[in-house]
């Protein structure tokens, strides 16, 4: 969306393709994206950012693109059977966190009251001195819980199957900074007014804040047939100025490998906005064309 205020503003055709499944959308309320000190909403924001892109012309498709080719033009996207052309392509396309295994309508229920959360650097102030559980093992599961535990002394690891993977170094480490450490396998939750239970081999425990550190899935999956530098987990490698190994193929946010922050986001968008910009003025009529005048400002 911050690619697209940009690149309206620099006077190109922008379509945005997206198909509701954004990270963003999800947030309850953020409270650490500067501007905002009584926080918004993931929807709010990106209501007010689409608002903002609608106002200079941008256009919105809803679907899931499900393949991207490149052609001697540039690009083609296959959208409902149907084929978009472009000129240049941005991928924004996020990733998707692995839930734990629970019913989704209680997942989203207990994400939007903060009893199910995905994002420490985003909200762990938020559970300051609380009790806080992290569903996860070995290194992954082993590095949030330590993260969390300078917020509040209150943290354990709980393996989500009926085993944790965890070295030796591991529990040294966990007992070394009082995280206690529980064995799964994790298979019922009910959520209270201000807490969530969760069903274990030990028994039951109850958690002001659950943090699962399962992984996420990168949405990277439009460019499987693409010659292009991917991360081992399949984050797409880009330059400086968010260039991927194809000509006229950028991106930017989470696919990326990165803070995974929205600030983040959006400093990768702008960036690959003006260097779409950039790029395409070096190779086609773009600056000839506003000479001759396009109307400037909202449109
Ligand atoms: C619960 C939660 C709370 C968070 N809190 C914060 C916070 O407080 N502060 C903060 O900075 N960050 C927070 N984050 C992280 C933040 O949401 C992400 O860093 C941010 O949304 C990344 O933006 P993005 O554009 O890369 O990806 P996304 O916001 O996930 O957007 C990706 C878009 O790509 C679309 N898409 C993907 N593939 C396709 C396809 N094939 N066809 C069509 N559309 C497609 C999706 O529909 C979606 O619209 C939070 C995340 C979660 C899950």
């Amino acid at each position: 969306m911050t690619a697209a205020i940009y690149l309206a503003r620099y006077h190109l055709r922008i379509l945005v393709i997206e198909d509701g499944r954004s990270r963003a959308a999800t947030i309850p309320l953020t409270r650490n994206h500067a501007g905002f000190p009584d926080g918004i909403s993931g929807v709010d924001l990106l209501g007010r950012m689409r608002a903002q892109a609608e106002l200079y012309g941008v256009a919105f498709r809803h679907g899931c693109a499900s393949a991207l080719v490149k052609d001697t033009d540039g690009f083609s996207v296959a959208l409902d059977g149907e084929r978009i052309s472009a000129r240049t392509i941005l991928l924004a396309t996020g990733v998707v966190n692995r839930r734990p295994a629970m019913n989704m309508a209680l997942h989203d229920e207990a994400v939007a009251n903060g009893q199910i959360r995905y994002c420490p650097v985003c909200d762990a102030y938020e559970i300051t001195d609380k009790s806080v559980a992290v569903i996860g093992t070995g290194d992954q599961g082993v590095e949030e819980a330590v993260f969390l535990r300078s917020y509040t002394d209150d943290v354990t690891l709980v393996s989500p199957n009926a085993d944790h993977r965890l070295t030796a170094d591991h529990v040294e480490r966990l007992n070394r900074f009082g995280i206690r450490i529980l064995t799964g396998p994790v298979e019922r939750f009910e959520l209270g007014k201000n807490f969530i239970t969760v069903s274990h081999a030990e028994g039951r425990s109850t958690f002001a804040s659950i943090y699962p550190a399962l992984g996420s899935d990168i949405r990277s999956e439009l460019t499987t047939d693409l010659d292009l530098g991917r991360t081992a987990a399949g984050c797409l490698k880009v330059d400086s100025h968010q260039r991927t190994d194809i000509h006229g193929l950028y991106a930017a946010g989470d696919v990326v490998l990165g803070l995974d922050q929205m600030s983040h986001a959006m400093g990768q968008a702008a960036v690959a906005a003006t260097a779409i910009r950039n790029d395409l003025s070096e190779t086609t009529a773009l600056l000839r064309r506003r000479a001759v005048g396009r109307p400037s400002g909202p449109r």
